[in-house]
């Protein structure tokens, strides 16, 4: 058969499916916000069932191996503004080593991305969701307009799980874009983390250190060079901006006399290829903590217009070989990586968009950047710090916030379904999305999760459920909406 033929298509025959199991809520896709979704639906009181196509929890975050949590928690003046589940994580993660204890401070937390898998295995199990790995949600089940589960198929084959409320936590709305749902695909990219070990960080940062000037400066997670060596030296973390090497004056020079990667070759969108299909060979984001004794290396992007299978596998299958071929350039030529080697490469491509909903609301730029005063919505499910756009470290400036609201997970067309990846709900910045940082996923995660508990309780669509009663479970589960003059506006208090 020629499976090129896009256009040819087979006819699958009708077919009994055994449904696994009847539940309230079904969770689909276990990373950042599928799992903090799944814990909040059961600390709700629901019964669970999480879907997983990986044999490992946590998603971009372990399997892709992205092992820095952007510190979205925390407002200008030390304020924590973010609280809930993502705060919790944070801290529980601290309290093994596997994060500093003092992450408050940082404008990035470096963690550990393998304990992380069996944290969020503990928190679950211990709550009493019912995981399944190795278990890709396929297919909706649909009466109408209306998701009551999907199939799935596993090594047992394929069965269905019915429930009264789905949340979608692909990361990429699978389920909401096959149940009809109105959704939009943006140009975004991806890439892929693998970690050094034996890398000598003193010897990096003197070398670093005899060219101060030519160190990245403004970029986010460390201002200048001396802020990253103070930042080793205090508090144990080593913190190289993403995107870093671009404006990394000795990178920029060996990288041109080298010729390590060749002459790079324009795409039709006027971006520089390098490396086959990889642009951005040089991004070289790059962070650690003392105890672990490795370095997570970010580089390399790959751009794509649509989820799309073959262009999807591509590229993923050329980020493990472009690791090893930057892995060899950064050995050879950085001083202190001379004894470096690969440790561990990421199994999934990391996606840092690619496709969303059209939402009951929209998450808009306005709202999330350069206000000095806080942004107020009705249906608010979080606060979340606003972005200062005259400086690019992550923590929020000004010590205002930005209400998010549920609006913005609710899908236009489609009901008894919520998006609860911060990557695909409803927000404007391209691949740059306002709220994709894994904050912002396991805020929304934890506000979808709720949602689709109550709502299932109620025999409602969670879409509908009245706003108060789910706020008023948020706060319930530590939740933060606002100050008290806000909840007192909103009648959350007397
Ligand atoms: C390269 C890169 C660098 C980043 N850097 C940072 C950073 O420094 N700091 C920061 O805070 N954030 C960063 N982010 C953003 C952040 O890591 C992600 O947006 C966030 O972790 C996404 O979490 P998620 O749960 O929404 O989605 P994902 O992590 O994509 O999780 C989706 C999960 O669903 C599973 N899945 C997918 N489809 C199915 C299906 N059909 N059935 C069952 N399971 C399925 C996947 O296996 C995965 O486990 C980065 C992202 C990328 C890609």
């Amino acid at each position: 058969m020629d499976t090129r033929g896009e256009a040819r298509s087979i006819r699958e025959p009708a077919r009994d499916v055994p449904v696994f199991e009847e539940t309230d809520v079904l969770v689909a896709g276990g990373g950042m916000a599928g799992c903090a979704a799944a814990l909040s639906a059961a600390r709700a009181g629901a019964r669970v069932i999480l879907l997983e196509r990986n044999g490992c929890l946590g998603g971009v975050a372990t399997a892709s191996m992205m092992g820095n949590i952007g510190n979205r928690f925390v407002v200008a003046d030390g304020t924590q503004v973010v609280r809930g589940i993502a705060a919790e994580i944070v801290e529980r993660l601290a309290e093994v080593g596997a994060a500093p204890r003092d992450w408050r401070k940082l404008n990035g937390i470096c963690m550990d991305s393998e304990r992380l898998k069996v944290l969020w295995i503990d928190l679950l199990e211990e709550a009493g969701v019912t995981t399944l790995t190795h278990s890709v949600a396929a297919l909706p089940i649909l009466d109408g307009e209306a998701v009551k589960g999907c199939c799935f198929e596993s090594k047992s084959g394929r069965q269905a799980v019915l429930a009264g409320n789905t949340v979608d936590c692909t990361g990429e709305a699978d389920l909401a874009f096959r149940a009809g749902a109105e959704v939009r695909e943006h140009r975004a990219s991806s890439s892929l983390l693998f970690k050094f070990r034996d890398v000598d960080i003193d010897r990096f940062l003197d070398f670093l250190g005899q060219d101060p000037a030519g160190f990245p400066d403004g970029m986010d997670g460390v201002r200048d060079y001396a802020q990253c060596a103070h930042r080793w030296r205090e508090y144990g973390e080593f913190f190289f901006p993403h995107h870093g090497g671009k404006k990394w004056r000795w990178l920029q020079e060996t990288l041109r006399a080298s010729r390590a990667f060749g002459e790079y070759r324009d795409d039709k969108w006027g971006n520089r290829l390098w490396w086959r299909d990889t642009e951005n060979v040089e991004a070289l984001g790059m962070y650690t903590h003392r105890r672990d004794g490795t370095l997570y290396i970010n580089t390399g992007y790959w751009c794509f217009d649509r989820i799309e299978v073959r262009t999807l596998s591509r590229y993923e299958l050329q980020a493990q070989q472009f690791a090893y071929a930057i892995a060899d350039f950064m050995t050879r030529t950085i001083p202190g990586f001379q004894k470096a080697r690969v440790e561990h490469v990421g199994v999934d491509l990391g996606l840092r968009g690619g496709r969303y909903i059209r939402g009951r609301a929209t998450l808009k730029a306005a709202d999330f950047i350069g206000s000095r005063v806080n942004t107020l919505k009705d249906d608010v499910i979080a606060t979340a710090p606003i972005n200062d756009p005259e400086r690019s470290e992550v923590r929020g400036a000004f010590g205002s916030t930005c209400d998010i609201p549920f609006g913005s997970c609710v899908p236009q067309k489609v009901r008894r379904l919520l998006v609860g990846s911060g990557k695909s709900v409803d927000a404007e910045g391209g691949n740059n999305r306002l709220y994709r940082g894994m904050s912002g996923c396991m805020v929304y995660g934890q506000a979808t999760g709720a949602a689709a508990a109550l709502a299932s309780r109620k025999g409602l669509d969670a879409g509908e459920l009245p706003i108060r009663d789910l706020q008023r479970e948020l706060l319930r589960q530590g939740v933060r909406l606002g100050d008290e003059q806000r909840l007192a506006a909103l009648g959350l208090r007397r």
